[in-house]
């Protein structure tokens, strides 16, 4: 079998090593050293370089390094193929640290005490305890649940939004548009952690902001075009939204002359909420090319229709 590896985030080698440690016996092809492209029947991958799909006419397999294949979707010469994301299946312990710090932070009002503290301003901001503190998770899929779970062991009262209503879950639960208004009214702290679908794509908008309690902060972890800019921008002006904190953007890296860089009540992070892990992902892929060579029912699988 011949695989197609375009790495994220470390060195080529550290990655050939990661999976060599697997499957040693892979033909491992390393972008942009393709070799014989017609022999490359998987390709391991998060965002396709452009073109580099059309390139390969025997691909059999896609396995996605990410979690959000929402630019592997949009990639006009995607084959149709199966797509499987890669990702740890207990959820990323990186994004339950980043959604704990950033929750932690609007939750204890720190952005309030760094901006009255440039201003030799001694305030003092509700203190509340994280049971009587709302927090809402917009998807719960393997990274939303994970860090949903996380915040309700640390003591926040926890509610996620979902496509599809669940029999059972340990977090309470809003399913559909029809919830969406229920489950953002009672959201003070609001996370993001959607996949970026045609449905989801400007869902955090006027409508929805107006509808969280006056107050609420925004944490947005999932990608930039769930969120309207200038909607944000007015809510937060009106004092109906307190603070936000952005990981994602419609353009990385944010450019400079963007409003977002100088809000007061943003902060801005460089899409650093987790550092990919190549060894685990490495394990992982090679566990889902054995699955498809022994045609084993694939899990994880991504489904083209509901676009993630
Ligand atoms: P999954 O695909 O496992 O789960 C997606 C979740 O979103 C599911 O719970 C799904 O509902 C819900 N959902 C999807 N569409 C809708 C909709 N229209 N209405 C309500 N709920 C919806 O995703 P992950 O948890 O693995 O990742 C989610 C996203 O987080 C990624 O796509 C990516 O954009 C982002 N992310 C960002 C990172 C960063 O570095 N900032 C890192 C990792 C992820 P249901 O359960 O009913 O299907």
């Amino acid at each position: 079998m011949v695989v197609l590896l375009v790495p994220l985030a470390g060195s080529a080698d550290v990655w050939r090593h990661a999976f060599a440690a697997t499957m040693p016996e892979l033909d491992l092809r390393i972008w942009p050293e393709v070799g014989d492209a017609a022999e490359i029947t998987v390709a391991v991958l998060g965002a396709p370089p452009a073109g580099a799909l059309r390139k390969l006419p025997h691909l059999r397999l896609i396995v996605s390094l990410t979690a959000g294949t929402d630019a592997l979707l949009r990639d006009p010469d995607l084959p149709n193929v199966p797509i499987v994301r890669a990702g740890d299946p207990a959820g990323d312990a990186m994004i339950n640290e980043t959604v704990l710090l950033h929750v932690l932070r609007h939750h204890r009002y720190m952005p309030d005490y760094l901006r009255a503290q440039q201003r030799c301003e001694w305030i003092r901001m509700p203190i509340k305890s994280a049971r009587e503190r709302k927090v809402g998770v917009m998807g719960l899929g393997i990274v939303g649940l994970a860090a949903a779970k996380m915040l309700a062991s640390v003591g926040f009262e926890v509610a996620g939004w979902v496509r599809r209503p669940r029999p059972n879950s340990d977090i309470k639960l809003f399913s559909g548009r029809e919830r969406l208004d229920t489950f953002l009214v009672r959201s003070e702290i609001l996370v993001n952690l959607l996949p970026l679908t045609p449905e989801t794509r400007g869902i955090v908008c006027a409508e929805t902001l107006k509808t969280l309690p006056v107050g609420a902060a925004l944490i947005n972890l999932g990608r930039g075009d769930h969120v309207v800019e200038p909607d944000l921008l007015a809510a937060l002006d009106s004092g109906h939204l307190a603070a936000a904190t952005l990981d994602v953007f419609p353009i990385e890296p944010l450019p400079s002359d963007s409003p977002l860089w100088r809000h007061s009540k943003i902060t801005v992070m460089p899409h650093a909420a987790r550092r990919l892990d190549p060894e685990g992902l490495a394990t992982r892929a090679c566990r889902i090319i054995r699955d498809f060579q022994a045609e084993i029912p694939l899990s994880q699988l991504v489904d083209r229709e509901r676009g993630y």
